[in-house]
């Protein structure tokens, strides 16, 4: 179901259990603010999923009001998480559904990183 992105952050959603380590996930980017791992139900070759650890329950309240380290740093990981997985030179995609109409699942930020085939236009 989707998410309501204007309701406040709820610690109990799946990706906050995650980060806290009370579910596992495989994890193969990490630093001070964010955590990458693969999606479980990969839609792509590789799919994964860039977490920051700040309580943002979307695009729009990270965008809104993370601290401008939290942002760059953020950005600056899915970037090196892209290259450590070697997927700068067939190139991926970046995703990040926000609120009901984006079908956005899990009530907090997450950038999906899409590669591996090619992944043709958008379809919306
Ligand atoms: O953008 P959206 O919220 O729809 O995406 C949520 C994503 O989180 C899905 O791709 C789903 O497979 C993934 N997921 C996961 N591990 C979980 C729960 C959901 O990788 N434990």
């Amino acid at each position: 179901m989707s998410v309501d992105a204007t309701l406040p952050y709820d610690d109990g959603n799946i990706f906050a259990r995650l980060l806290r380590g009370e579910i596992p996930s495989k994890r193969v980017y990490e630093d001070e603010h964010t955590i990458v791992f693969h999606d479980i139900a990969p839609w792509a070759p590789t799919h994964l999923l860039a977490v920051p650890r700040g309580s943002y329950v979307s695009w729009d309240d990270f965008s809104a009001n993370a601290s401008e380290a939290e942002i760059v740093s953020f950005t600056r990981a899915i970037g090196q998480a892209a290259r450590d997985a070697g997927l700068v030179a067939g190139g991926y995609r970046l995703i990040a559904n926000t609120g009901r109409d984006a079908h956005q699942e899990v009530p907090h930020l997450h950038v999906h990183i899409l590669a591996g085939r090619a992944l043709g236009p958008m379809l919306v």
